[in-house]
């Protein structure tokens, strides 16, 4: 997704330990038209899947999971990572350790919010390690419900999350992939063209 890349170049910062820092459009200030757009891109990647709802984990992944839930027209459900005062106990939880933060969250998602013939796609803004997304996925297979496929919106396709994702059978979906953030360089994986 060009767009996306554009705005990577123009305002991600590479820190140290292979972490792309996005504070300026996707991880703290967001832009609006960027999601929008991030949103129409994911519906039209998965346009051949059933989807009943969407389902990310907060924070970051909110803004591109609510505009793909628009464009779809379904509800977006997204997994809290600390267990607010008025959710019962009856959640669905998977453990996630945070690659960026090194901590590992309990995830939950309240019962009513997931059925078994839910067909969710699973949207994050990162995918590192795939501990998030096989997490969200945990979830989704708790509640006997199905994973549509998971969309992510910057995949660092030089970490194993893909290969994971792949080899667990899910259908991913990347809008832009970083090959190395060496020396603080960001390089795409090079996109096939044809003539
Ligand atoms: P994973 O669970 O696949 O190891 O990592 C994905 C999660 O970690 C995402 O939800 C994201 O919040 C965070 N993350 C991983 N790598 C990066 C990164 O390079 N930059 C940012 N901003 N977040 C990252």
């Amino acid at each position: 997704m060009q767009q996306l890349k554009e705005e990577i170049m123009n305002y991600g910062i590479v820190l140290p330990g292979d972490v792309l820092k996005v504070d300026s459009f996707l991880n703290h200030q967001i832009n609006p038209k960027l999601s929008a757009e991030i949103g129409k891109e994911f519906v039209r990647r998965f346009s051949e899947k059933k989807i009943t709802k969407v389902l990310t984990i907060e924070s970051s992944g909110i803004a591109p999971g609510l505009m793909t839930a628009l464009e779809l027209d379904v509800q977006l459900v997204f997994a809290r990572k600390k267990k607010s005062l008025t959710m019962n106990s009856d959640v669905y939880s998977a453990s996630v350790y945070s690659y960026t933060k090194n901590e590992t969250n309990e995830i939950t998602v309240s019962k009513n919010f997931i059925d078994a013939d839910d067909h969710l796609l699973v949207i994050d803004d990162f995918l590192a390690n795939g501990e998030a997304a096989i997490g969200l996925a945990k979830i989704v297979e708790q509640a006997g419900a199905t994973v549509a496929g998971i969309g992510i919106v910057i995949e660092k396709s030089f970490q194993p999350g893909r290969d994971k994702l792949i080899e667990a059978g899910y259908d991913v979906e990347s809008l832009a992939r970083i090959a190395s953030l060496k020396d603080g360089q960001v390089k795409f994986v090079e996109e096939m063209t044809f003539a």
